[in-house]
């Protein structure tokens, strides 16, 4: 029945007075792939955008099982008891396969769920990590014009997903679990470059002393990097998200980052060099995605892929015709 389907108003106004109901519409509506719901999640996303921009935005990456979940469960509570508003986002790259996605598939934060103050949403689904990101860019709108005052946006450790959320927050939060030995083998050097902090997880029990060891050992070598644009030293701390230990630590430290960034005015600078980035990321998707919805072009696209096999044509040359279809 259509005439039940709230109109654009009801959602915005809605969502604009904290009403999580009308948010998860909203967000269901830039989600859709259905030209009718983008157009009012569009609209939606207008109306937010003078009461969106006055969060905090964390990132959080680390591997499968590293205690990402259980960290932001810890963490989510200890800022809800703070009186905040927390949300959290997910950018899931797994979620554009139709396999499911990695982070999505177990029952998640069941306390921070069950918070009035939090408000958690799996990722969205798409054909592309540029997609998915590019929806979670306006999650973050949405959700701040719905009062939501720290944004958590969580990734997993594998692929190019850290970047999308590090191009998306104002501090980038490394998890990491101390093994034996060397511990900066294996770990990615552009990861490494982007983390404001790395956090060591599982320090309790017989993990406690390595969780020490690694600390100092991460703490050493992020002294060799170069200085960051921000002018912030990557700090390293060890927690126990299990035994809820060292998340207040956290805490303090990201809060001291947003207020020596916003002294030296590096906040609001990476904010518009980010929103530059959006800007041309977004021209770049929807060029794309009209191009490959173009029916003339899906047509001979298939065509001009078929003379490629048979080698009757090079790609160049079929690129420059379906490119000119598309005029
Ligand atoms: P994710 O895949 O990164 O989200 O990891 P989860 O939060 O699901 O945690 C993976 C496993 O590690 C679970 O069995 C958790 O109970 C466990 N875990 C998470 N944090 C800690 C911690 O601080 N200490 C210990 N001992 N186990 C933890």
């Amino acid at each position: 029945n259509r005439s039940k389907a709230p109109s654009t108003q009801k959602i915005t106004e809605g969502l604009l007075a904290g009403n999580k109901t009308q948010l998860s519409r909203a967000l269901t509506r830039i989600e859709s792939t259905a030209e009718k719901h983008q157009q009012q999640g569009r609209k939606i996303i207008e109306a937010c955008l003078p009461h969106a921009n006055k969060s905090i935005r964390i990132g959080v990456t680390g591997v499968p099982g590293v205690g990402k979940s259980t960290f932001i469960e810890s963490f989510g509570k200890l800022l809800t008891s703070k009186k905040n508003k927390v949300a959290v986002l997910t950018v899931d790259p797994s979620s554009t396969l139709s396999k499911g996605s990695i982070l999505g598939d177990k029952t998640r934060m069941e306390e921070l769920v069950k918070d009035p103050n939090a408000f958690i949403r799996p990722s969205a689904s798409g054909d592309s990590l540029g997609g998915v990101a590019q929806k979670t860019r306006e999650a973050i709108i949405l959700c701040e014009a719905a009062g939501y005052n720290i944004i958590i946006i969580e990734t997993v450790g594998v692929g190019q997903s850290e970047t999308a959320v590090h191009s998306m927050t104002d501090f980038f939060l490394l998890l990491k679990l101390a093994g034996a030995g060397d511990e900066l083998q294996g770990i990615k050097r552009g990861i490494m470059e982007m983390a404001d902090a790395i956090v060591i997880n599982k320090a309790d029990g017989e993990n406690l002393k390595a969780a020490k060891m690694a600390k100092n050992e991460f703490n050493r070598a992020l002294h060799l990097y170069p200085p960051k644009e921000s002018g912030w030293t990557p700090k390293t701390l060890t927690c126990s998200a299990l035994e809820n230990q060292g998340i207040d630590a956290v805490w303090e430290l990201i809060e001291t980052y947003i207020s020596e960034t916003k002294d030296n005015e590096y906040f609001q600078h990476k904010r518009t060099e980010q929103n530059k980035f959006w800007l041309l990321q977004t021209i770049e998707n929807t060029l794309k995605r009209d191009f490959y919805n173009n029916p003339k072009v899906k047509k001979a696209l298939e065509v001009q892929l078929k003379l490629i096999k048979a080698n009757k044509t090079s790609p160049f040359e079929a690129a420059t015709y379906l490119l000119e279809l598309n005029e």
